[in-house]
């Protein structure tokens, strides 16, 4: 893919290679450069069974949509379709309200014991499952194999499994003490980024308290959470307490907007967030927003460089880009600055793009049509206000969506490629002089997700931790995630926290 072969440092770390350099009749000078390609390595599908059509999930069946609308949903590394998925509407979102109204007494009066154990069961059928359900996360989102198979996916079992520990603690998670009560039935809708990750982060902490749920995938990747509802059937979750509405953003909004809905959690874009707020003024149901991010990682010039670098990239080219927390913005010490954007062009360079089913592949495909023409409107943007644009150049498949890894250097705080999301592997750098300096460029943001601190000194983390206004610090790592810890956000990133104990509280009324 590139000319990033360096013969000296193979010869020296192959111990093959130095055993005949060792050799004294070895004509050193006159071998051929190794190259070390990557041979392909497809994951197989065969064993994914996928259904030609799939019908909206409610109360504990699938069912035809009430307008009997589908929908295809189309893998986006090839444009082509992989199963025909039904649309719901208001009225599927009333049926389903009504299923969940019927089933939540009984869920809620279960000991938290026995709730837990089929948030448990839920846990270990998605583990039973988990290769096939990465194999689909990726056919359907196009993320590269490995990240749905060692991340999205385990993680997603492991948020299950965290709060299915909790449902028999509940009177111990919380300060402050009192009765806890559920909700009742939550709305919750979720992005295509992490689409079975995002479901589990709602459902798990909203099934453990005692709340019914009503999960409205995105509309580019509804297939996991489709067979997440095969796995509810499987672990004999009662009826109606989770309902699955695949559809587009009209479904989310009727489910905003249904009567009987208790608390609505959503992840997704700054925009729709705000619309939901707007609807939900002056009533008493729930809300948490998880928005978007525009996050600083900041690298210090005390910092392990080479391992800085690993952290650049995992951070803004893990999932192509499409995370909320992503590092998106790099603010790098001067006195250091051309030495990383070095290193970090010449490993840019070594990113392998490409069928995210391969598990060598590092940056799969953009997700859908739409988030690639966002992302080139962005980086045109960036363009012509004057950043300095450097983009890998590979060979990309003929089809489907596709975005070579790119970065822009002087990239001032005024310019549209460091205020909005771009939402795509696209990286803008910026430099700072003094701790100051670097604290007030990362909090000049109308976001506060996530940041990255990368130094050696853990004093200046914590000094420069305390000032950042970002949910989540990392320090000397980045993407980092764990059910036990709490993410969420400040400012136009939203409010509420998912995750850890803090997570169960939106779900509950204290004191009830
Ligand atoms: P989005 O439009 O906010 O979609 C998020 C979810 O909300 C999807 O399930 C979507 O359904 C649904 N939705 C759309 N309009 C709605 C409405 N009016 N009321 C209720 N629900 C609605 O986000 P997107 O278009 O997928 O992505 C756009 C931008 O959002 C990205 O570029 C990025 O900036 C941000 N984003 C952030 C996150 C995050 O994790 N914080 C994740 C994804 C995207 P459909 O899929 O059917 O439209
Ligand atoms: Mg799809």
């Amino acid at each position: 893919m590139s000319e990033t072969t360096t013969e000296p440092q193979v010869a020296a770390t192959n111990g093959h290679a130095a055993a005949r350099a060792a050799a004294p009749q070895a004509p050193t000078a006159s071998r051929a450069p190794v190259r070390w390609e990557y041979a392909p390595a497809p994951e197989s599908t065969d064993h994914v069974r996928l259904r030609d059509r799939y019908g909206l999930f409610i109360g504990g069946a699938f069912v035809e949509p009430a307008e009997g609308r589908y929908a295809p949903t189309i893998n986006p590394a090839t444009e082509e379709p992989l199963a025909e998925v039904a649309q719901a509407s208001a009225a599927d979102v009333e049926r389903a309200v009504a299923a969940a109204r019927a089933a939540q007494g009984a869920w809620a009066a279960l000991p938290g014991l026995e709730r837990g154990k089929y948030v448990f069961r839920i846990a270990r059928l998605i583990q039973e499952r988990a290769r096939e359900l990465a194999i689909v996360e990726t056919l359907d989102g196009g993320k590269p194999i490995k990240e749905s198979r060692d991340v999205d996916i385990p993680l997603a079992a492991a948020h299950f499994f965290y709060y299915a520990g909790w449902a028999d603690k509940l009177a111990y998670a919380l300060p402050g003490g009192g009765a806890i009560a559920p909700r009742g039935v939550v709305g919750q809708i979720v992005p295509w980024n992490f689409p079975l990750l995002m479901a589990a982060w709602k459902l798990a902490p909203a099934l453990a308290t005692g709340n019914v749920a009503i999960l409205k995938p995105a509309d580019t990747t509804p297939l996991t959470a489709l067979l997440l509802a095969e796995i509810l059937q499987e672990a004999e979750l009662p009826d109606g307490v989770v309902s699955i509405l695949p559809g587009d953003g009209s479904a989310g909004a009727a489910l905003v907007r249904a009567e009987g809905i208790d608390k609505i959690a959503f992840t997704g874009s700054t925009a729709v967030g705000r619309d939901i707020q707007a609807a939900l003024a002056g009533t008493d149901v729930g809300l948490t927003l998880e928005l978007g991010g525009k996050s600083a990682n900041i690298v210090f010039e005390d910092a392990a460089l080479d391992q800085a670098v690993e952290g650049i990239v995992q951070g803004i080219f893990f999932n192509q880009g499409h995370v909320c927390c992503a590092g998106s913005r790099l603010l790098v010490q001067e006195s250091v600055a051309e030495d990383v954007i070095d290193r970090l062009w010449t490993r840019m360079q070594k990113l392998r793009v490409g069928d995210p089913l391969d598990k060598n592949t590092d940056v799969g495909a953009i997700n859908s049509a739409a988030q690639l023409s966002r992302i080139g409107e962005l980086v045109a943007a960036g363009v012509d206000e004057g950043a300095g644009l450097r983009q890998v150049s590979c060979a990309l498949p003929d089809r489907g969506y596709w975005f070579a890894p790119a970065l822009f250097t002087e990239a001032s705080p005024a310019h549209r490629i460091s205020r909005e999301e771009i939402f795509g592997p696209v990286l803008a750098i910026t430099t700072f002089r003094t701790h100051a300096e670097a604290v007030e460029k990362a909090n000049n943001s109308n976001y506060g997700l996530a940041a990255g601190i990368w130094t050696d000194k853990g004093s200046k983390a914590f000094e420069v931790a305390a000032k950042l206004q970002a949910g989540v610090v990392w320090q000397n790592t980045y993407n980092h995630f764990d059910p036990t810890a709490a993410f969420g956000g400040f400012k136009e990133s939203g409010f509420g926290r998912e995750g850890g104990a803090a997570g169960l509280r939106p779900y509950v009324r204290q004191g009830a």
